[in-house]
């Protein structure tokens, strides 16, 4: 029952964070060690567990990361570009590939650079990226995040009340609250649903916060022509938003059915 339970937290460990089985084993295999057997109590091992973990993230994965050249996005210097939540720092899946770190840093200070609101700094948020380690390794839920060249960007957002731009979203995870079409729009969704149920699957993650906010549609236009001029291969948004922006360009796709729906974020990849 003890070895059933550890390798269910070697899994989830695994799943989440990718390097958090490891040192889930590493930390009760050296445990024996440290402490004599009588004395390694329960609490004592876990706190072993998160000193090593943190440690081993803060100091050890960014360097051998940049050997499989992945790098962490900028979390904790205030800039224009930062996670919208610790949960994706906290799990490593905020690392890029090399080649997509310069361009996503350069949009964002360039899409702060000709903001018209000079009094504020406006940041970009983003959510999933990749872990840091091994080619074709997936970032459940996100199949196709598995080689460091994918990252997922927030909607931006506006107060009701003021209007202006803000840098909060209205999703505590960056998913699950969509821009829903309108009618008249092609509705991609109910598509898809037919024979995809998952389709909308990130509507269970939403936990929606900041009632006060609404979608911003000039602020993510201005993302998206700056994403588009920038050397992306690839940017993933649902149909009906596309035509609304009157966006052009053919990087600008509709990702298939076999995904979940893109009208709650922005997915960007490189070559
Ligand atoms: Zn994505």
């Amino acid at each position: 029952m003890k070895i059933f339970g550890r390798c269910i937290w070697f899994l989830v460990l695994t799943v989440v964070t990718q390097v958090g089985g490891i040192i889930y084993l590493f930390n009760i295999g050296i445990h024996r060690y440290v402490w004599k057997p009588k004395k390694s109590k329960w609490l004592k091992r876990q706190f072993s567990f998160i000193v090593m973990y943190v440690s081993i993230c803060l100091m050890v994965v960014p360097p051998v990361a940049r050997l499989n050249d992945r790098q962490p996005l900028p979390w904790f210097k205030v800039t224009t570009l930062q996670p919208q939540n610790w949960f994706t720092i906290v799990c490593n899946r905020h690392y890029v590939h090399t080649a997509l770190y310069p361009l996503i840093t350069q949009v964002a200070d360039d899409f702060n650079a000709t903001s018209e609101y000079n009094e504020a700094s406006l940041t970009i948020n983003y959510l999933d990226a990749n872990f840091p380690f091994i080619d074709g390794f997936p970032l459940i839920p996100h199949l196709s995040h598995n080689d460091g060249k994918k990252l997922d960007l927030a909607f931006r957002y506006q107060s009701i009340s003021t209007p202006l731009a803000v840098n909060q979203t209205k999703s505590l995870l960056g998913y699950g609250v969509y821009v829903e079409p309108a009618s008249g729009e092609l509705n991609q969704t109910t598509a898809c649903k037919k024979n995809r149920w998952q389709y909308d699957i990130t509507k269970y993650i939403g936990f929606p916060i900041n009632d006060g906010l609404i979608y911003d549609e000039d602020q993510t236009k201005r993302l998206m022509t700056l994403l588009v001029a920038a050397n992306t291969e690839k940017i993933f948004i649902e149909p009906h938003l596309k035509t609304r922006m009157g966006i052009q360009s053919d990087k600008v796709r509709f990702h298939g059915c076999h995904a979940v729906r893109h009208d709650d974020h922005i997915h960007i990849q490189v070559q």
